[in-house]
């Protein structure tokens, strides 16, 4: 069987698949329209039924799903089918070689392997006897930039969901919770006039200066707050910052934007209007801090049935009981709202993910299945 998911695993490195979002380009290797057809085409193969779920007019989700005696209830396995760019890495990306038992190529652990797991895992699962409840296989899009797939998949719910599991690259650790993200968009405001009499005028460049320090020290100063007991505090980044058109002018506008990683307990809109309120405060002048973005933070109970289940489930194999948490964001952030249990767990190390050499071990892959298939006998 561990052949059958080396094979499979290589297969989908094989066809291209990178976020089209940065360049706009769907033309290969770009896009995961040929990713899906793949997958569909696979589910087919095997018996199971399989839909497109459009998200938008060139890109889609595949959900498969499985009816079990109580279909009121559902499992959701989801894993997603695009990846990052490959500027810069070493040798093929999408020649899948397999070199002292590991498995190469873009998306080999992020997130591929996980795609590969979960997709025979699932076969194996509806093959093998009757479900007690329904269980639901998702290949989302565009999980690496914007999350739209799993977005509209949580939004237009086809099956009511009971439970999700996301695969990602988590070395085989059983994620509990991570950290949302926020973006912000930090606007100061001046008036132009000839930059030969810059009295005459407001220098936007110059407040943000300011601005800069003031959301410096509001970042430090976070980590007074008492932490998170696996994530630790929030941390806010200045990432971007544009101002001023031309050498002449005194600049009447200068954006920077922020990230923001904020805790599962914390709400985002309070956090920025704390921001915005520290800042109009010590610069004595008005400026606009809009959210731009916001992928929610995940955090299940410990102690909810699922977490014991697969903690059962996985601890023969990794011979630990304990769960974790990750500071980057999933796919989870966009099932928040449905106050479900939901957690992450996959083959292959975060550390391995968005490399220049990318790969994921094959004993990583195989301990992943016998993990899910442990799991999901248990259903
Ligand atoms: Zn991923």
């Amino acid at each position: 069987m561990v052949q059958e998911l080396i094979q499979l695993t290589q297969q989908l490195i094989a066809i291209a698949s990178i976020n089209p979002q940065a360049t706009g380009q769907t033309n290969t290797p770009y896009g995961e329209s040929r990713i899906t057809t793949f997958i569909i085409d696979w589910l087919a193969a095997q018996d199971l039924n399989a839909q497109l779920q459009p998200v938008t007019s060139d890109r889609a989700n595949v959900l498969s799903v499985a009816q079990g005696t109580d279909a009121t209830k559902t499992l959701l396995l989801c894993s997603h089918t695009d990846t990052v760019e490959t500027t810069g890495y070493q040798g093929d990306p999408f020649d899948p070689e397999l070199r002292n038992d590991r498995v190469h190529g873009r998306g080999a652990c992020d997130d591929k392997g996980s795609l590969a797991t979960m997709m025979i895992a699932y076969r194996n699962r509806v093959k093998q006897s009757p479900l007690p409840v329904n269980l639901a296989f998702l290949a989302t899009c565009d999980e690496e930039y914007g999350m739209t797939g799993s977005r509209y998949f949580a939004k237009n719910l086809p099956i009511p969901l009971t439970a999700a599991i996301f695969g990602e690259p988590t070395g085989l650790q059983i994620i509990t919770a991570h950290k949302g993200a926020m973006r912000l968009r930090l606007t100061t405001h001046g008036k132009a006039v000839h930059s030969s009499m810059p009295h005459l005028g407001q220098n936007a460049i110059t407040t943000m200066a300011k601005a800069v320090q003031i959301v410096e020290t509001f970042a430090a100063d976070r980590a007074s707050l008492p932490p998170h007991p696996k994530l630790g505090h929030d941390t806010l980044a200045l990432t971007t910052i544009n101002g001023g058109d031309q050498p002449n002018i005194i600049p009447d506008v200068c954006q920077a934007q922020i990230d923001w990683r904020f805790l599962p307990h914390q709400s985002p809109q309070q956090s920025r209007d704390q921001l915005a309120a520290t800042l109009a405060e010590q610069l004595n002048c008005h400026i606009d801090l809009d959210i731009l973005d916001i992928f929610n933070a995940m955090e299940t109970d410990e102690n909810h049935p699922i977490v014991k289940k697969f903690t059962n489930a996985a601890s023969p194999i990794t011979h630990t009981p304990k769960t974790g948490a990750v500071l980057y964001a999933t796919d989870a952030s966009s099932f928040t709202h449905l106050n479900i249990p939901t957690l992450i767990f996959g083959p292959g190390h975060i550390t391995e993910a968005h490399t220049t050499s990318e790969y994921v071990q094959t004993n990583q892959l195989e301990n992943a299945l016998k993990i899910y298939t442990a799991f999901l006998n248990k259903l």
